[in-house]
């Protein structure tokens, strides 16, 4: 199956639903940054939360969101601007925790509770909105789902899922996303709270073949599709643009480059890529200053 996102309306149920499936994004992102079973979770979960937020946004705004929970994993970040397109990394792409009592990946443990949700839309304006939020677990569907209810003030179901094969390849990522319209009624939270008792994770039902269309119907009788997308992971970053980076370093800096090491490497941080710059490069860099 490849990777989309479905946009939809439950009119019986008063509710909106965002639901994705992002099982070769997060593959592409894993080989990119050699991520462990739990970091490919932990930063699964967030990439299919940010692709469902972004397609909330009704400008294709860029939006950068960024979690650190002070747990072993670090700082997370993912970037995209709802054009299906998204990218982003963790700090410590190293990390791997389970849980004794079930087995599974200990997505809490990693990214730790102590810390915030950051939300930074950019709609080209003077100043860019940003909102946060405590982090409440670290497993990240109850953070996001946080974030929703205090800063949005829309009650929201969150479901994220990555499941990781013992060879640590990625056999499914995905999530979906239940919003309250204001005419909800008392009946529509009470269906929805019953639907979601038991109900098998995303991830499963991704693996077993399930379609997220498929996934909304089994929950919603009437779940009506608005549009599809689909998503990748691509990263923007070229020779160029990290040519830009250098200038910011500065004179002295790039003057140390060029007589002691002769040349530099830059590390793209969202997809991993090594650009090389000689010293004839360097030297051009310094004297465009
Ligand atoms: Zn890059």
């Amino acid at each position: 199956m490849k990777d989309y996102l479905i946009r939809g309306i439950v009119p019986s149920k008063n509710c909106r639903i965002f639901a994705c499936a992002t099982t070769n994004t997060l593959e592409k992102a894993r080989q990119h940054h050699g991520l462990w079973p739990t970091a490919s979770a932990a930063l699964g979960r967030m990439m299919s939360a940010s692709f469902m937020m972004a397609s909330m946004n009704k400008n294709n705004e860029k939006m950068t969101i960024t979690i650190n929970g002070g747990g072993p994993i670090g700082t997370m970040m993912t970037v995209t601007n709802g054009d299906g397109n998204i990218k982003g990394f963790v700090s410590k792409p190293n990390v791997h925790y389970t849980y004794n009592d079930t087995g599974k990946l200990a997505v809490g443990v990693a990214v730790g509770n102590q810390g915030t949700l950051q939300v930074i839309k950019d709609m080209g304006l003077k100043e860019p909105f940003t909102g946060s939020v405590p982090l409440q677990t670290g497993e990240l569907g109850d953070d996001f789902s946080y974030y929703f209810m205090v800063s949005e003030q829309t009650p929201s179901v969150v479901s994220l899922g990555v499941l990781v094969d013992d060879t640590n390849e990625i056999l499914a990522s995905g999530g979906f996303i239940i919003q309250l319209l204001p005419e909800a009624t008392e009946e529509d939270i009470v269906y929805i709270e019953e639907k979601m008792k038991g109900f098998p994770t995303v991830s499963a039902l991704l693996h077993e073949g399930k379609t997220p269309q498929q996934i909304m119907r089994s929950i919603f009788d009437d779940f009506s599709l608005l549009d599809t997308q689909d998503l990748d992971f691509v990263c923007d970053c070229s020779h160029e643009k990290m040519e830009q980076a250098l200038i910011a370093v500065g004179k002295t800096e790039l003057e140390a480059m060029i007589e002691e090491d002769h040349g530099c490497q830059i590390t793209c941080h969202f997809c991993n890529t090594k650009y090389d710059f000689s010293e004839a490069e360097l030297i051009k860099v310094k004297e465009s200053l």
